[in-house]
């Protein structure tokens, strides 16, 4: 039997001592895999609720495979299990899918593995740049948007993963409770420390059937992840056994470390993304990460061509930056934008910066005069007035994108 920490409706943040030693009969090594289970999930599993386990091929998703299975096998849940595995395409490491595919066949349960029917990682950053120019060209937004994700707009994990994950839980059940299990730790991050064991899932929530998302080895530290993969005689991913790397994600993340960056830059398998992905650097003049180029991660693996186009886009990116930064606060985007109606000297200052924009990144746009910026702002406030009459606002994003 497995030690679990169960947690009782009357109190809530005491778990109950363990009784009986762990599957290697070692007392400590029971109380360090012991994992969260929380009222919640325990009534939801009782009633047989499938169980989606989230693989990537990271460690802590193989410890989160190995040891909620052998959960749900000591509680002889009676429900089914599947591992789930998001694909972000030509972004992923190649030994991902192997590693959830080994897993998998381990275990003996089935891997579902979804991908994006629009297309993957790249792809979406790649539409995202060219959605974002013809949003400038017809001044739809006042600044030029980057292509890349961030962690303020992490679009990446919400519609690469998360949705597309939650749509295919509720294809196969659409009725009844379903459990998410994610092996998020809480010494990943401070925002992660703060996660709860279980809460809703409104994606996965539905009138006939509630979803919960189960994170049930928040407490465990990397070596126990580490030792509890190895214990089941499991091997991690390459992108720690032979590149170093402290995590696995997408071989090149927007929050990942630099030494992450290189580690993986490392690994031939990714050169082609690489190459793309700072091709992409360098047509848009937006660096991947805030403060960090990721073409200056491993510049050996570009040809001459690249290598200048992306030291001109470095230089291109800071007369884009320098001519935005002559627009004034209060015309800066905010929910609603434009809630104000440029002067006729405000509306040259915005026609100079669009030119100057334009002439940075290579742009052909629209509404580079005054009367035409005038003419533009006339219209997109009549059109917000006419739509706030009829409806509510679409709610936007803090880029001005409607959600
Ligand atoms: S690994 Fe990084 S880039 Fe990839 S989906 Fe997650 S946050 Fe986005």
């Amino acid at each position: 039997m497995n030690i679990i920490k169960l947690y009782r409706a009357d109190a809530a943040l005491e778990p109950i001592e363990p009784t009986q030693p762990d599957l290697f009969g070692v007392a400590a090594d029971a109380e360090r895999f012991a994992i969260d289970v929380p009222t919640e999930v325990t009534l939801a599993l009782g009633t047989g609720a499938p169980v989606f386990i989230g693989v990537s091929g990271g460690r802590d998703s193989q410890a989160l495979a190995y040891r909620v299975c052998a959960h749900l096998d000591d509680i002889e849940h009676p429900g089914p299990r599947f591992l789930v595995h998001a694909d972000l395409g030509r972004v992923e490491w190649k030994d991902s899918l192997p590693v959830c595919e080994r897993l998998a066949q381990r275990l003996g349960i089935e891997l579902m593995v979804v991908r994006r029917t629009a297309g993957d990682m790249m792809d979406r950053w790649l539409s995202r740049w060219s959605g974002n120019v013809a949003r400038y060209t017809k001044l739809e937004c006042v600044k030029l948007i980057l292509p890349w994700s961030t962690a303020a707009q992490r679009f990446c994990t919400a519609e690469l993963k998360s949705q597309v994950i939650a749509r295919e839980m509720r294809r196969r059940f659409p009725v009844g409770d379903v459990v998410s299990a994610v092996g998020i730790r809480r010494e990943e991050s401070p925002k992660r420390a703060r996660m709860p064991a279980w809460k809703q899932d409104e994606r996965t929530t539905r009138k006939r059937g509630l979803g919960h998302t189960w994170n049930p080895i928040l407490g465990w530290r990397r070596g126990d992840v580490n030792d509890y993969v190895r214990s089941r005689g499991d091997e991690l991913h390459e992108a720690y056994r032979l590149y170093g790397s402290t995590r696995v994600s997408c071989a090149f993340c927007v929050l990942g470390s630099e030494h992450d960056l290189r580690a993986s830059s490392n690994c031939s398998d990714n050169h082609a993304i690489y190459r793309e992905m700072v091709a992409l650097e360098a047509a848009s003049t937006f660096s991947f990460q805030s403060h960090r180029w990721l073409g200056d991660v491993a510049p050996d693996l570009l040809d001459a061509g690249l290598r200048a186009r992306l030291q001109e886009a470095k230089e291109r990116a800071q007369l884009r930056v320098s001519a935005e930064s002559r627009l004034p606060d209060h015309l800066l985007f905010v929910k609603g934008w434009p809630t104000v109606m440029p002067t006729p000297c405000e509306a040259a200052l915005i026609a100079d910066v669009r030119r100057d924009v334009a002439a940075a990144v290579g742009l052909q746009v629209n509404h580079t005069d005054r009367e035409s910026v005038l003419q533009r702002y006339r219209d997109l406030m009549a059109t917000a007035a006419a739509k706030a009459g009829a409806q509510a606002s679409p709610s936007e994003t803090p880029e001005g994108i409607p959600t």
